[in-house]
């Protein structure tokens, strides 16, 4: 087995097992992680979730063939309304959460994920940019969790069989004093055989394939998707080294925002003079401060063009 090993902290990693035709995909989030969740300061629980979110979006965006978006939105009725995450080709990735702070603290540190959403939707879009039409598939939360709302989404808008499991821990560096920092991981599994296509593998034994892989893949312990001391070969050496297990190269992952001070001011131009100046504050400025990365725009009202663009 033949696997480049690389030092970066923040990949995803494709995986072939050999002989079936089941592919996927491993996902690791330490800095990364850290530096999406470092910039809301959210409860514990919430950061959980968005971590979750933003492990799945990778899982599911790093298939994309083209130099797009998928984005991950969660609508719920709970006390944390709406996740969001997305990953743009190829590799960068932003997350966030509408929640309500004092619901989610009252309900304490180990909430479950029914209890902090309540009932919802989930949303895969992908948008492949350029003028090419966005697709996108709304499956409803399942109780159980965002790994398993997304199982759904392949099995009724995909229709691939699916296995995920996604994990997201605070975890304290060793030899680095009190400090703990959020990683996060997941692994992904899918049976491509029941695409049909090219490969002409008898489907009983393509069945039989993918109960054994589910089997193995069933065995993933949530602190193996975490653990910096379990490197992603190791675990699926673990996992799938009887059958053969191919690894590809790590491709990096990084944390980047798309907003601006012209996207700012594109939002606010939909607004009627009126809505505008209830945003005015004692400067005379519009302060806007954006979800995922926190960074506050000011922008002079004086600017903006609403009211006066002429008709078309
Ligand atoms: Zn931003």
């Amino acid at each position: 087995m033949g696997f480049e090993v690389t030092d970066t902290t923040d990949f995803v990693q494709s995986f072939q097992i050999e002989g079936m035709n089941v592919r996927g995909r491993v996902v690791h989030l330490t800095d990364v992680a850290e530096r999406v969740l470092g910039a809301h300061g959210y409860p514990d629980v919430v950061s959980g979730l968005v971590a979750e979110a933003l492990t799945i979006a990778v899982l599911l965006g790093a298939s994309l063939k083209f130099n797009g978006m998928l984005t991950l939105q969660t609508r719920s009725t709970g006390s944390v309304r709406m996740i969001v995450a997305d990953y743009t080709s190829p590799g960068i990735v932003r997350a966030c959460a509408t929640f309500d702070r004092e619901a989610v603290e009252s309900l304490g540190p180990s909430a479950s994920f029914e209890d902090l959403v309540g009932t919802g939707s989930l949303a895969i879009t992908i948008d492949p940019g350029e003028d090419m039409e966005r697709y996108q598939g709304v499956v409803p939360l399942d109780e159980d969790g965002l790994a398993q709302s997304a199982i759904g989404y392949f099995e009724r808008s995909e229709q691939i069989p699916t296995a995920i499991k996604v994990s997201a821990a605070m975890l304290s560096e060793r030899g680095q004093g009190t400090g703990s920092t959020w990683r996060a991981g997941g692994i992904m599994i899918q049976n491509l055989a029941a695409l049909g296509g090219t490969q002409t593998v008898p489907s009983d034994i393509a069945e039989e394939a993918w109960t054994r892989a589910s089997t193995l893949f069933a065995t993933v312990d949530g602190l193996e998707l975490v653990d910096p001391q379990v490197e992603s070969e190791r675990l699926l050496y673990r996992l799938f080294h009887e059958d053969g297990v191919r690894a590809f190269a790590h491709q990096p992952l990084e944390f980047g925002c798309r907003c601006s001070a012209e996207r700012v001011m594109s939002v606010l131009s939909r607004y009627s003079r009126e809505e505008l100046s209830d945003l005015v504050e004692s400067d005379g400025m519009i302060g806007a401060t954006c979800e995922f990365c926190s960074t506050t725009y000011r922008i002079n009202p004086d600017d903006l063009t609403n009211g006066e663009a002429a008709t078309p």
